[in-house]
């Protein structure tokens, strides 16, 4: 199968955007194999919520069934700043399904998987990019089959080496490769940090507390706090941390589990748990069991200035990153796939030009410079309570939702986005 036949379009990346992108390519019937320097997929939840937007991209791959038979759903937004309810958001007030499908992002990511398998779509783990030139119509790609060695005796110890490389000539690569991107720095794209990184300690856990189906957010005067129900009795509590002095546990995606001790970052301790609670939330009074995930982690805003060029583009977090409150990372991601996966299908039949790529970069770069404040404005309407008009930059960017159904969510809260 590998190295014998170059595909038509290379994937970089198997997290849900090159997943999503590829097996909207092979419904096209277009020849994709995806790519990925991990030995195996994801084994956490990491972004955990599907917006409405999402569940329809997800019904254009036939998959929306078994989505929603797994997750859990959400219909409201519930906002607070310590004892105080503040004010609710009904997310289903809008159109069709529009409310939110709580299923880890590892879950997603083996439903999608599946269907790739079942259309017969190579995902290659223990493959990396390691080299890309753009030649008249087609992109060389050097990709790098990495394999496990035995390293020492006594003590078990591997590394990894190049068992083989390979060079295909593909006509076009989609670069889903997360916020490292390597499609991205070999297109000598920068990736400037465009706001300030946020920390939060987050933490997974089995609780009697029943909230329906409703996701909270505390946001205090500077500080964002995210509770999430899970399907099941677990919830996940995001809280924001003024510093952290710990960077050097940045943002990896780590396939492995990640639990860092509670010795090692004593913020992680059940004790602050309960101190994050009876300071932020004291109305939160459930019983605490079983915390089985918790880490501190590191959320920086990028945008790279451009989403790529020629036969190279980009999608998901190799072109952005936010925060973490609303999803909008992987949620826009999913889309950006989608379109991307379309425009380039579309070239290929000889049914658009270039031009629909070009098109994509402009309206990726548009959108993400608003999500991310850059450009545009959130106007609080007339009589609008003044604590929404204080926190209405933060909540642009902490509601799960983008676009259309997003400017709804916050005229509910009587904020114009311009
Ligand atoms: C601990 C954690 C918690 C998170 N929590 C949230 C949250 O609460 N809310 C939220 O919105 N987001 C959250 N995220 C972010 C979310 O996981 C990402 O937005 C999402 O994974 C982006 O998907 P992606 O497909 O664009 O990239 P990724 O999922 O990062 O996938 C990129 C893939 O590319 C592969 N790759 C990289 N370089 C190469 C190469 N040279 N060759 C081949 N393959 C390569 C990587 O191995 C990886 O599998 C969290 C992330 C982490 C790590």
């Amino acid at each position: 199968m590998f190295g014998k036949k170059a595909p038509d379009v290379l994937v970089v990346g198997a997290g849900p955007v090159g997943l999503y992108s590829a097996l909207v390519l092979a419904r096209h019937k277009i020849p994709v194999t995806v790519v990925d320097k991990a030995w195996r997929p994801a084994s956490r939840a990491y972004a955990l919520a599907l917006h409405g937007a999402s569940l329809d991209l997800l019904e254009e791959v036939g998959l929306v069934g078994r989505v929603l038979e797994k997750a859990r759903r959400v219909d409201t937004v519930g906002l607070y700043e310590g004892s105080d309810r503040k004010a609710e958001v009904r997310l289903t007030a809008g159109d069709r399904r529009a409310f939110v499908a709580v299923m880890s992002q590892d879950r997603l990511e083996g439903l999608l998987g599946e269907a790739l398998e079942a259309l017969g779509v190579p995902i290659l783990w223990s493959h990396r990019i390691s080299h890309m030139e753009e030649a008249g119509d087609r992109v060389h790609v050097a990709v790098d089959k990495l394999e496990k060695e035995s390293m020492g005796y006594g003590v078990a110890r591997f590394d990894w080496t190049i068992a083989k490389s390979y060079d295909w000539k593909v006509p076009f690569v989609l670069g889903a490769d997360g916020y490292q991107s390597f499609v991205r720095r070999s297109l000598d794209i920068p990736f400037p940090e465009v706001g300030k990184a946020q920390h939060f300690a987050v933490f997974e856990f089995e609780t009697d507390a029943d909230l329906g189906p409703e996701m909270r957010l505390v946001l205090e005067a500077e500080r964002t706090n995210v509770l999430w129900p899970l399907p099941g009795r677990r919830m996940r509590w995001s809280f924001e941390l003024e510093e952290f002095s710990g960077d050097e546990l940045s943002r990896q995606k780590d396939r492995l589990l990640v639990q860092v001790g509670g010795d090692e970052y004593p913020v992680l301790d059940p004790e602050h748990l309960y101190g994050f609670l009876k300071e932020r939330a004291p109305w939160f009074k459930g019983a605490i069991d079983d915390i089985d995930w918790r880490l501190v982690v590191r959320f920086e805003k990028r945008l790279a200035t451009s989403f790529g060029r020629g036969r190279t583009w980009l999608a998901g977090d190799a072109g952005h990153m936010t925060g973490p409150a609303g999803i909008q990372s992987m949620n826009v991601g999913l889309r950006e796939g989608h379109d991307l996966a379309h425009a380039i299908a579309n070239v290929l039949k000889g049914d658009a030009g270039m031009e629909k790529l070009t098109a994509y970069g402009e309206g990726r770069t548009e959108e993400w410079s608003r999500l991310l404040g850059l450009a545009g404005a959130v106007k609080p309407l007339p009589k609008v309570d003044p604590w929404i008009a204080a926190r209405a930059g933060r909540l642009q960017g902490s509601l799960p939702a983008t676009g259309a159904t997003l400017r709804g969510l916050m005229e509910q809260l009587g904020l114009h986005v311009e």
